[in-house]
This record gives C-alpha cells, sequence and structure tokens, in this order.
C-alpha cells in the first residue's frame, strides 16, 4: 500500500446502508418511476445516438431546455453528473488548498466532505437545537472566518426544514465569497433562491433531477448562476462529461412538468399524513419542506428502532449515531401504501422496544417547550 494524500486520511467517506428490504426509504429517492411516455421518447432517441461520437461537449440543447424552464439564459446553466457533481465542481472553482467553506451543521454531508478533497478548510457553524439557524451565528461565522464559499441547504437534509428567505440574503449582504443555496429538495417547498441570481451577485442555486424528476438512475444535476460563473466551471470540468444518452433523458424530462408536479403534490400530502402520524405516536417530529421527515425517538436508542424496522422489511436512514442528531432517524416518504407499511412497522417496534428512561423527556423542569 502506498499513503494517500494525508488530508485524506481521517476521511470516512459517504455512507448509506444498501440493505435489500420491502420498502426502501432511506435515501430520498421519488417511490415512483417517470411516466411510460417519458421511456419511449428516450428509448426512440437513444435508437438514434451516434454512438462512435463524443457527446455535444456544452450540452446545449439540454442547457437550453433548463434555462427556459427557469426563465434564465443558457449562459447560466451548468450542468453534471447529479449536482454532488455540480457541488464538487464549484468547490474545485472556488475552494481547494489555502480557502474556507461554512456549513451550518446539521446539513448535507457531502458539502464538507467535497470540500475536504478538494484541500478546502471547513468551518462548521451551528444550528440550534430545533435546527433552526440563528442569525447571530451566521453573522459570528461569517465575521470570523471570512469563508471563500458558504453553503445553505433548503429545505435542509437530513432536517427537513425550509431556511426563510432572509437568511440567504443576510448571507449574500455578509459574505466575502461565494453563497451557495442547495436546493435539491426545492420543489416540495414553497419558496426558491432562483429569483436573486442575477450577474452582479455571488450566488448559486443547485437543482436535481434524482428526486422530484424521478431520475436518480440517471445521475443529473445543474445550477443556475451568473454566465461569468458557469464559464469558470466549464473551464474545471472534464471535456464530454456528460454522456449523450443522458443529454436527452434531461432534455426530454422537461416535458412532463405536470406529471412532476403531480408526483409532488402527492408527496406533500403523504407528508402531512406520516408527520401527523409520528407525532401521534409520540415522537419529536422536524416539520418537513421536502420529500422526507426527521424524527427523534427520546428516551428510546435510535439505532434499535432502525434495526427493527429492518427487522420488518423496512429501511430507513440511521442518523442516531451522527454528530447532533442523537436518537433522529429520517424517513423518505413513500407511496401511500409503503408510508403505511412504514407506519404500522414503527407502531409494533414502538411496541416492543420499550421507553427506558422516562428522565430523558423533557418536563417542565427542564425546560420543556409549553
Ligand atoms: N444535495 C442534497 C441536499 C442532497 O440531499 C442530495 C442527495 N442526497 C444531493 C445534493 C445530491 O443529489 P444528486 O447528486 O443525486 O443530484
Amino acid at each position: 500500500m502506498i499513503p494517500v494524500r494525508d488530508d485524506l486520511r481521517a476521511l470516512e467517506g459517504y455512507h448509506s446502508a444498501q440493505v435489500d428490504v420491502r420498502v426502501r426509504l432511506n435515501t430520498n429517492e421519488s417511490p415512483t418511476p417517470p411516466p411510460d411516455a417519458f421511456r419511449d421518447a428516450v428509448a426512440a432517441e437513444v435508437s438514434r445516438v451516434d454512438w462512435h461520437r463524443y457527446p455535444d461537449r456544452a450540452a446545449t440543447a439540454l442547457r437550453e431546455a433548463i434555462a427556459e424552464s427557469h426563465g434564465v439564459d443558457a449562459a447560466q446553466v451548468f450542468v453534471a453528473n447529479g449536482s454532488n457533481e455540480v457541488l464538487q465542481t464549484v468547490l474545485l472553482a472556488y475552494a481547494g488548498p489555502g480557502r474556507v467553506v461554512a456549513t451550518f451543521e446539521p446539513t448535507y454531508q457531502m458539502h464538507a466532505q467535497i470540500a475536504r478533497v478538494t484541500g478546502a478548510t471547513v468551518v462548521e457553524g451551528e444550528r440550534a437545537d430545533d435546527f433552526t439557524l440563528d442569525p447571530a451565528e451566521v453573522e459570528r461565522v461569517l465575521a470570523e472566518h471570512q469563508p471563500h464559499v458558504v453553503f445553505l441547504t433548503s429545505p435542509n437534509n437530513p432536517t427537513g426544514l425550509v431556511e426563510p428567505a432572509d437568511r440567504v440574503q443576510q448571507m449574500l449582504d455578509l459574505a466575502p465569497g461565494l453563497v451557495v443555496v442547495d436546493e435539491a429538495y426545492a420543489q416540495f417547498a414553497d419558496w426558491t433562491a432562483l429569483d436573486l441570481i442575477d450577474e452582479a451577485t455571488p450566488l448559486v442555486v443547485t437543482r436535481t433531477f434524482s428526486k422530484t424528476w424521478s431520475m436518480a438512475g440517471a445521475r443529473l444535476g445543474y445550477l443556475i448562476g451568473p454566465t461569468w460563473l458557469v464559464a469558470e466551471l466549464e473551464k474545471v470540468v472534464l471535456p464530454y462529461h456528460l454522456d449523450a444518452v443522458k443529454q436527452i433523458a434531461g432534455r426530454l424530462a422537461l416535458r412532463y412538468v405536470e406529471d412532476m408536479d403531480d408526483r409532488v403534490a402527492q408527496i406533500v400530502a403523504e407528508r402531512t399524513r406520516v408527520s401527523a402520524e409520528l407525532a401521534v405516536l409520540g415522537l419529536t417530529v422536524i416539520p418537513s419542506g421536502a420529500n422526507f421527515v426527521l424524527f427523534r425517538v427520546d428516551g428510546r436508542d435510535g439505532h434499535d428502532i432502525w434495526q427493527g424496522l429492518v427487522d420488518r422489511s423496512v429501511l430507513i436512514r440511521d442518523c442516531s449515531g451522527w454528530p447532533r442528531l442523537a436518537n433522529c432517524l429520517r424517513v423518505t416518504i413513500g407511496t401511500p401504501d409503503e408510508n403505511t407499511e412504514f407506519l404500522s412497522a414503527l407502531t409494533e417496534v414502538l411496541g416492543v422496544i420499550a421507553i427506558d428512561d422516562q428522565t430523558d423527556f423533557p418536563t417542565e423542569e427542564n425546560g420543556a417547550d409549553q
């Protein structure tokens, strides 16, 4: 074995259990596929692909279609293999050795992870106990560390909370560098930072086809930002990084907006039902604007609950061992049947795994929120 870069030795990488189960609600995918008409249209166009030629390097048609869907210019759109690769390209261009990247934890782990891989220093701001972000903490982190890149995820993963618009505005007012708003789940929420984008503002908004568009299998994401920034990203990304098939799939997907809106409406309705049922079970539920719900099993061991669900062939995300997320679990909203199966398995598990310490519950004496 030869030694890896010193600064990579401590990194753990990305972990999410891939277990063979009947009900899979752990990676925030869409529970249903795109419409058959989309699949047929993709198959027809793919049959005409020039397999011996490189794809359109600028992904012109796809970028134009995305630009049109947001009412922006194609030169403001950068596309890559999943929004993770979009984020990586941004960080390769604007982070790197000697530069500082700020996150507000807990949030999407890959922001800090990718930043560290580029060699940047990561500073972690803290959210309050209810996972909201205090403006004073934003001010402190930006003033103390002067980050070259600052991240905000709205709705946030894994908490599901939607950031208020004035938090983004505050960052734009105070940040000395680039503000990245990760909107992987924006269609499930009621506002977007897209309207704040213009040539004079160092702001990018990232989006993905993996969730609302039911296309996690395709690995496609993009950002909208100033044209000068997109031009820098084009210098960094590998030539022909986006294959011809993906360019076709992304462009055609955008023709099925109504189907996407219907899926989103169904998931939002189910999110309301699942959140209410979790509260009825006596669990602490974090209000979600995404396609998943974070909840806490106070007084019980979160990992045991997760295992109890796996034993009943239901897989959700075990966040209970993550920093700041003791006893927290995250469930992706599935089909109505999957959600019902999850809720009844959870009810069963909660009946089996008794509360081990009543004093863990907040009481009037130890600061319960009345
Ligand atoms: N951002 C957030 C907040 C996410 O939760 C995810 C997926 N878990 C991504 C980005 C990455 O999505 P993808 O690479 O599939 O586009």
